[in-house]
């Protein structure tokens, strides 16, 4: 009997997770699953600020979790899909080769877009990847040695994690943070209160609403001044990889791969998308933001919902709702913001080392869910809730 070819590509959060529980709910069958990545290992993303201040995240082979579980791992940068011959082009140490396909899982993740100012490229880093984390690793204890500036560009999430662990880490270190927007929009009054005052016992200067127009080998310039930097982190929004739109996917304007309620491309059937690369956000009716806490579960979705289909079964369509958004402030102190289900800030908050164990707890649990893709938990919403999102949905369509 023929086996199916399942190729999963990205061995991030949401491409482990669904090759792993894939191969859990498809044992016994007549299967083929191969695992794609570049790196060949697995990098634990949401603690790169950690270690580029000389932590030490656990980075696992990813050969060695995939293979007892019959899952083969092929070491390789994918260059190119084509939808048509469901094939792809990888790149290996030992050259070009194809692989072709029965069924496609796209996962290959964010970066952070270093074109959108001019001097980005030339003078900042960014946090996004392993490399990048590692550059500044590398750097940082230099300009803290003799009282240097950093300067982190960007308010989001990773700019508030970024500066107050840099702060921490190097207590010589000048650390600046300058945004666009209004600090801490994103989170609660209380919640931008409590992270304020983090800030200031640790010395990091805000400067809000400032629009970056340039960045040159001396001086972050924005609209009305400029300010000199020795080490520059660019914390701006992820962008992801151009491998969709070039392969005639229907992608947003960001390139993610946009499908449908099922998770399964909206121009091809055999593709699924997950994680950072993917838009679902229309097909379900709830906004998605690019997170390890959503990418996780849309790996177990697609995992169960692929497994269903080879079998004949009808699987339900892929569900979300937001609890909390978990913050570090450095390593002794922590904010759980919690959240409504569409991710807006409510007034209520963990904070200070229950706040920091929490967020530790919920890293650690990221980990041990991808090595124990079994035991996982899929924030659907209640029923009551369920009837009336559904409702609303099919309105829209
Ligand atoms: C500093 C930092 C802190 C963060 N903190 C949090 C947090 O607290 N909570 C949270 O929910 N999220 C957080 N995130 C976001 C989170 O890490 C991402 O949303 C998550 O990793 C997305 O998972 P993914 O599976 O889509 O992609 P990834 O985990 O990025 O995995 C993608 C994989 O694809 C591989 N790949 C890419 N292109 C290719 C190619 N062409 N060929 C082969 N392989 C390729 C990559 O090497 C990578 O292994 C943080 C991110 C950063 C950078």
């Amino acid at each position: 009997m023929e086996q199916t070819r399942i190729v999963v590509l990205g061995g991030g959060y949401s491409g482990m997770m669904a090759a792993r529980r894939l191969a859990h709910n498809l044992r016994g069958q007549q299967v083929q699953i191969t695992l794609v990545n570049a790196a060949p290992h697995f990098v634990q993303r949401v603690r790169l600020h950690q270690l580029a201040a000389e932590q030490k995240p656990e980075a696992f082979s990813l050969r060695d979790a995939l293979q007892p579980h019959g899952i083969r791992f092929m070491q390789a940068k994918v260059t190119r899909i084509d939808p048509q011959v469901q094939a792809l082009t990888v790149q290996t140490a030992a050259g070009s080769q194809t692989l072709a396909y029965d069924y496609l899982i796209y996962a290959l993740g964010s970066y952070v877009d270093m074109s959108v100012i001019p001097g980005l490229r030339e003078h900042a880093l960014s946090l996004a990847t392993e490399a990048t984390a590692a550059q500044l690793r590398d750097q940082l204890p230099t300009f803290a040695g003799r009282g240097g500036r950093l300067v982190i560009c960007g308010g989001g999430l990773t700019g508030i994690e970024a500066a107050t662990e840099f702060a921490e880490a190097y207590p010589g270190l000048k650390v600046t943070l300058l945004t666009r927007d209004t600090f801490g929009a994103q989170l609660s009054r209380k919640g931008r209160d409590y992270t304020r005052q983090v800030f200031k016992r640790l010395g990091i200067e805000i400067r809000d609403q400032l629009a970056i127009q340039a960045i040159t080998a001396d001086a972050i310039e924005y609209e009305g001044g400029s300010m000199a930097y020795d080490a520059c982190l660019w914390a701006g929004a992820f962008t992801v990889p151009p491998l969709a739109r070039e392969s005639g996917l229907k992608v947003n304007t960001l390139g993610q791969i946009i499908t449908d309620d099922r998770l399964r491309s909206v121009t091809d059937s055999h593709i699924y998308a997950i994680g950072d690369s993917a838009d679902i956000s229309a097909a379900i009716g709830t906004p998605i933001r690019m997170a390890c806490a959503t990418a996780l579960p849309m790996g177990v979705h697609v995992a169960n919902e692929l497994a269903d289909r080879l079998k004949g079964r009808e699987h339900r369509p892929y569900e979300f709702m937001y609890y909390f958004r978990c913050i570090s402030l450095g390593r002794k102190a922590g904010l759980v913001q919690m959240v409504d289900p569409n991710d807006a800030p409510k007034e209520s908050i963990l904070t200070g080392r229950v706040g920091a164990a929490f967020k530790e707890m919920i890293c650690k649990y990221t980990t041990w869910q991808v090595r124990h893709p079994r035991w996982t938990f899929l924030p659907r919403r209640p029923a009551s809730e369920r009837t009336a999102r559904e409702t609303a949905v099919v309105g829209v369509r």
